[in-house]
């Protein structure tokens, strides 16, 4: 068994008590939503659900697969709820986002791999909430024939997808995936939709050197991908991969200088920096600019 190491002080997390916080958790339970911040315990729910930043999770709580840095279940999972993506549409409406992010479990089980319930839910937030800036962070539709087209086609203003490791440690931490596949599934996406911005985000402290990683961001940077999240990887629980190390802010800033050199539009480099975290006032300032 390996021990746990002890966090650090800048892993830091505040306790969630403001108003905003309390009415997006009421927007959220009245909705029968899941949400990634909750599954995932992530440490900014506090700050990102007090300014009504929450990132949806579709297509069910559990997962086909079981990636052994993550907190969903790994089972057999319900059947797609057909009216889910109205009851999203709904939540983004009286929360007012200026931005959202929609995230889904791996469903190896549908033919198409979730893709066109994916597309629903663009649809009918776009029907809702004109307005709203949609970003999607979406499995890999491995083996799913092309069924990703789809959702490519509909547009989202972001296609995010995350190649979470080094490709080195895939077999360890993310067996299910293959990285040359998610690296070509955001190289598609750029090509076939020039307009839409990509985006990927990897998580240290899991083993990775940095040579690796600097070879990762060339590696999205030749797939075109526009934008990249690094935060420190923290166990959810002892039965999930260990932390190895918990990299420095100053290693992550230096990670930073070395992304927008590398020419990526945006990074976000921290500990506590996850895939959706700022993404919303990140993507605004962007677009402003
Ligand atoms: Fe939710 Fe993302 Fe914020 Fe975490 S960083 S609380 S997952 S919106
Ligand atoms: Fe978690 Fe996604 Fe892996 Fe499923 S595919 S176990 S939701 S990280």
């Amino acid at each position: 068994d390996t021990p746990v190491l002890r966090k650090p002080d800048w892993i830091r997390v505040k306790a969630p008590t403001s108003r905003g916080f309390a009415e997006t958790q009421e927007i959220v339970n009245s909705k029968g939503l899941v949400t990634v911040c909750q599954e995932a315990g992530c440490p900014n729910i506090g700050e990102c659900w007090t300014k009504k930043h929450a990132t949806m999770m579709i297509l069910g709580e559990v997962c086909t697969r079981a990636c052994s840095f993550c907190n969903v279940s790994t089972g057999k999972p319900s059947p797609v709820d057909p009216s889910e993506p109205e009851r999203v549409a709904e939540a983004v409406r009286e929360m007012g986002l200026e931005h959202v992010v929609i995230t889904s479990v791996d469903r190896d089980d549908l033919e198409d791999g979730g893709a066109m319930h994916f597309v629903s839910v663009i649809e009918e937030i776009r029907k809702a909430s004109p307005g709203t800036t949609i970003e999607i962070l979406t499995p890999d539709f491995l083996r799913k024939d092309g069924w990703e087209n789809r959702v490519i086609d509909a547009r989202p203003d972001v296609f995010n997808h995350n190649l979470e490791t080094v490709p080195r440690l895939y077999l360890s931490i993310r067996p299910g995936a293959r990285y040359y596949h998610s690296i070509r599934l955001l190289e598609r996406v750029k090509l076939r939709d020039p307009n839409q911005f990509t985006k990927s985000g990897l998580m240290v402290g899991l083993g990775e050197t940095k040579e690796e990683v600097m070879q990762v961001m060339d590696d999205m940077r030749s797939a075109g991908i526009d934008f990249l999240t690094i935060g420190q990887y923290l166990q959810p629980t002892r039965k999930h991969a260990a932390v190895e190390r918990f990299v420095h802010p100053e290693e992550f800033a230096a990670y930073e200088e070395i992304a927008r050199a590398k020419g990526f539009l945006m990074v976000s480099a921290s500990p506590l920096t996850r895939s959706s975290y700022h993404a919303g006032e990140d993507f605004q300032k962007l677009r402003a600019a």
